[in-house]
């Protein structure tokens, strides 16, 4: 699933092709994605100018002077640019091609993703106005989450994935975060002391930023048939490697169902609960 430092890659990917750039045509061959997409989508389209490429959370907002086309790209949704026409394969859904010939391609196989107009400030638009802050910006800090997990029960883990409270902590950079932070992932949110949260936030930032960094390196590659952002997944030390050796004591790594989310962690190296 596309997470936030795959999202943030895609805009830098794709940002250079169309800003400023003058829309010739929209074609979409498959409207039914998680929402169906505005049938007046290219009447809004064509002819207007991508003034901006901006990203909040996992949406990614194309600005113009009458309006915000808002991308999100699901659990398995995609964009690239294509800098001559090539036929379309099975899952390629949507293009908009640009005045100089280059072609934004939606790919979504399992059509989870959402390609949808505002003419709000896309701020107040119903999918965003209820976002917690960017896990990179000011906002978020070890006072913010403090403050948010009084009287909060619910487990650090969740508490952190919840997109009311900070965006985009994904299943895996919550259990590498935790880890980094040497917190158990069930410890419930309002018993944490202020250092732990500290402590939380900047491992947070930390791995979010190797992982866009990472990202970073393939963006050569975006204008290529099978461009598809970097996955952060050299670095994991404790996503995915369930019953594995702990790298820091060695005892096997446990796992458990948190949220409906598998989590992995050390029973040994994570305290708190
Ligand atoms: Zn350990």
């Amino acid at each position: 699933m596309p997470e936030l430092p795959e999202v943030e890659t895609t805009k830098s990917g794709i940002a250079p092709y169309i800003q400023e750039k003058k829309i010739l045509s929209v074609t979409v061959r498959h409207p039914r994605l998680r929402w169906p997409i505005p049938s007046d989508l290219a009447k809004q389209l064509v002819g207007n100018t991508i003034l901006s490429v901006e990203r909040r959370a996992k949406y990614l907002l194309c600005k113009t002077i009458t309006g915000t086309l808002i991308i999100h790209l699901g659990m398995s949704g995609s964009l690239r640019i294509l800098l001559k026409f090539q036929p379309p394969q099975k899952h390629d859904h949507v293009d908009i091609e640009f005045a100089n010939k280059i072609i934004l391609r939606y790919t979504d196989p399992r059509r989870f993703g959402a390609i949808l107009w505002t003419t709000e400030d896309p701020k107040n638009h119903s999918l965003l106005k209820h976002l917690g802050p960017e896990p990179l910006s000011k906002d978020f800090s070890g006072k913010y989450l403090a403050n948010c997990a009084q009287k909060k029960t619910t487990a650090i883990k969740s508490f952190i994935m919840d997109n009311k409270i900070v965006v985009g902590v994904g299943n895996i950079y919550a259990t590498e975060a935790l880890f980094a932070a040497k917190i158990h992932p069930l410890t419930p949110a309002n018993t944490l002391s202020l250092e732990k949260f500290n402590q939380l936030t900047k491992f947070i930032k930390i791995i979010l930023k190797k992982s866009i960094k990472q990202g970073g390196t393939t963006l050569k590659d975006f204008s290529q048939a099978d461009g598809k952002p970097g996955y952060f997944v050299n670095n994991l030390l404790v996503y995915g490697r369930a019953n594995l050796p702990c790298i820091t004591c060695g005892t096997p790594l446990a796992t458990k169902r948190i949220g409906q989310r598998s989590s992995v962690f050390c029973e040994v190296c994570q305290t708190g609960l």
